[in-house]
């Protein structure tokens, strides 16, 4: 939005406008879903009713770059998908954000092959990490979360250069498994 530059004095004045606008911003994130795999089935319910990615002001999405600030990469990336993703992280509004959402996209995960990218992070500077195969719903969200209060804090990193610095959080597995196998009875006693 080019605030920053415009109010360079740190006064009490400056101070306020920027929480305001901090939480203008955190207030309505516009996510651009980057969805090649089953991640992104979890991504479509995340925005769905049941757990209402509305309640933090992020369900709209776009599907235009320009229209957008948080960039949610689900799903395994391949060589020839790189470069669109490369392209459309670019064409995205300052300032920005990117979750790297599943182990697929972090890490390249199950495929270890030379056709898939193995971490988007190699590429695109990624500020948050959703763990999980695929993540849950509610994991994604604590990932929205975490860009939120990035935000609130108004910690958006700049090189010398002008550059960028990616945050690189990773998020802590909030979900805890039953043992398996579940024990079956059969009829009550
Ligand atoms: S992390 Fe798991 S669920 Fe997500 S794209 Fe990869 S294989 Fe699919």
């Amino acid at each position: 939005m080019g605030l920053e530059a415009a109010l360079p004095v740190d006064g009490i004045l400056t101070t306020q406008l920027n929480r305001v606008v901090n939480w203008a911003r955190r207030s309505a994130v516009w996510p651009m879903p980057f969805a090649t795999a089953c991640c992104g089935i979890e991504l479509m319910a995340t925005a769905s009713s049941r757990f209402d990615l509305a309640r933090f002001g992020a369900e709209v999405m776009r599907f235009s770059p320009r229209q957008a600030d948080l960039l949610i990469v689900a799903g395994r990336v391949s060589v020839k998908m790189l470069p669109v993703l490369q392209r459309i992280y670019v064409q995205m509004t300052e300032p920005k954000w990117v979750i790297s959402m599943g182990a697929c996209a972090s890490t390249g995960g199950v495929f270890d092959t030379y056709a898939v990218v193995q971490g988007v992070d190699q590429f695109i500077p990624v500020d948050v990490y959703v763990p999980g195969c695929p993540p849950r719903p509610e994991m994604l969200i604590e990932g929205v979360m975490a860009i939120q209060r990035i935000i609130d804090e108004d910690n958006i990193p700049y090189d010398g250069d002008g550059k960028r610095i990616p945050l690189e959080v990773s998020l802590t597995p909030n979900y805890e498994p039953r043992a398996q196998p579940v024990e079956v009875s059969v009829g009550a006693t």
